[in-house]
């Protein structure tokens, strides 16, 4: 089966009045709205190394869809479309059924289209998937806008992917495979959150990259962290290990003042978000449970570490 017919047999599903042309020319045409600044990013999800060569496709496909999702969202902006990047190491249709189902399966969840992309044979299955959304213009949530005085945030809870990974079987491993990006909530910070950032790394590492480009330090409240039922009974040392260190949460963690804090807490009553500490003048992060000062040694995922 030709490349041709792989896009057109699994690729070339979505028509919509949002896309003035989409997958089967040279290149997509969209019109931006008006007033509206293009947010854009890539993510490439290499098989062996972001996810186990056993992970089934259709997991993969939604995967490799949310965790850009969620870059957008944590930018505060509305994705509206997205290209891949196929290269696959063989044709294996039973493969490239259930990934194509878990991407729109994704996309459809999120109103996205996929309007195009590239497939290619190499010897490593890669997926890349390139992600486009909207944002009012001047209004991205960007890592650097931490004020001292905000108050931390995080949605839903966190560690729960890095549990699975290591819990294969466990119902947590849902959350490594299936990532929920918060798409509706980023939205819903712009004009409220200072700054933000989606935890692909570890929350420490992530909530780190603000830190550094606020030029800020913080301090967390350990006994705050939002955690699974699972996570919860482990030992101290353990559950802040996955809390703070495991990757691929895909929650949005993001800064914003107390006063707007308030007003998020009355507009969005049932959304999972945990205040979990407060932006200082130092420049460093520091650990608090309950008061006593903590040290972890925390390294989140690095890839050429
Ligand atoms: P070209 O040779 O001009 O780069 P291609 O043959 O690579 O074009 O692609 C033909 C069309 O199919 C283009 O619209 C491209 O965006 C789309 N396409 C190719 N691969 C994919 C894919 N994996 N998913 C979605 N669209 C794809
Ligand atoms: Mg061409």
């Amino acid at each position: 089966m030709a490349e041709f017919s792989i896009i057109d047999t699994y690729f070339n599903r979505h028509t919509s009045t949002s896309v003035d042309l989409g997958v089967g020319d040279d290149s997509a045409v969209l019109t931006p709205p008006p007033q509206q600044q293009l947010v854009i990013c890539a993510d490439t999800l290499v098989a062996g190394r972001h996810f186990p060569l056993d992970t089934n496709p259709h997991a993969i496909g939604w995967k490799s869809v949310a965790v850009n999702l969620s870059d957008i969202a944590a930018m505060g902006a509305k994705p509206h479309s997205i290209l891949l990047a196929l290269s696959l190491p063989q044709i294996d249709h039973d493969w490239l059924k259930g990934f194509s189902q878990g991407l729109y399966d994704c996309c459809d969840q999120f109103g996205v289209r996929l309007i195009g992309g590239d497939t290619t044979q190499s010897p490593h299955l890669t997926i890349s998937v390139t992600a486009l959304g909207w944002i009012d213009q001047g209004q991205a949530i960007t890592r650097a806008g931490a004020q001292v005085g905000d108050l931390i945030c995080v949605s839903g809870t966190v560690g729960d992917a890095a549990f699975g990974l290591q819990h294969r079987g466990h119902e947590l491993q849902k959350r490594l495979d299936y990532p929920t990006p918060r798409c509706e909530l980023g939205q819903h910070l712009k004009g409220l959150a200072n700054s933000m950032i989606d935890v692909s790394d570890g929350l420490a590492q992530d909530l780190g990259h603000i830190l550094a480009a606020s030029k800020v330090g913080a301090e967390l409240y350990l006994e705050k962290l939002p955690l699974s039922p699972a996570l919860q009974q482990l030992p101290d040392q353990q559950k802040w290990h996955y809390a703070l260190a495991g990757g691929d949460d895909y929650e949005l963690c993001f800064t914003i003042s107390p006063d707007h804090y308030k007003i998020l807490k009355q507009q969005t009553p049932h959304v999972n978000i945990t205040m979990i500490g407060t932006i200082n003048n130092t420049n460093t992060l520091s650990l608090l449970h309950h008061h006593d000062s903590v040290v972890l040694d925390l390294n989140g995922y690095q890839h050429f570490a």
